[in-house]
């Protein structure tokens, strides 16, 4: 998959502005931020969308769940709170498409969305 924007990314092909990185995700400020805290938590492995996850994805869900926690944390982004998004397929805004979770905060969010 070294066509897809976010595996360049993470192979360092293309730069990115990563906060967080370990063997299995990368995380990166989001280059259009929606937020003044818009960060992108990526499995390493390209996933192309939710629709196509597997069991054996089960674990790296978790982590990826946690990263965000952690960034969440580290970006003074609790007690206040924050958003994490998965948009997936055309229908639901999904833009790129490889697996990712969308980290907002730092400002109220509304709902519903957009
Ligand atoms: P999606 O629309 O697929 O949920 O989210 C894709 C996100 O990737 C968008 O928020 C968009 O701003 C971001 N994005 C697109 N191209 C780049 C890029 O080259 N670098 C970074 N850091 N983010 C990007
Ligand atoms: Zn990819």
């Amino acid at each position: 998959m070294t066509q897809c924007l976010f595996c360049r990314i993470i192979k360092k092909e293309i730069p990115g502005r990563v906060v967080y990185e370990d063997d299995a995700i990368v995380a990166f400020e989001d280059i259009n931020p929606q937020a003044p805290v818009h960060i992108l938590v990526v499995p390493r492995k390209h996933i192309d969308s939710l629709m196509n996850l597997t069991k054996e994805d089960k674990e790296l869900m978790g982590s990826l769940f946690l990263v965000a926690n952690g960034l969440a944390k580290t970006h003074n982004l609790t007690p206040s709170g924050f958003r994490t998004v998965i948009n997936t397929g055309s229908g639901g805004g999904q833009t790129v498409y490889h697996l990712h979770v969308h980290l907002l905060g730092g400002r109220q969010m509304t709902w519903p969305p957009g």
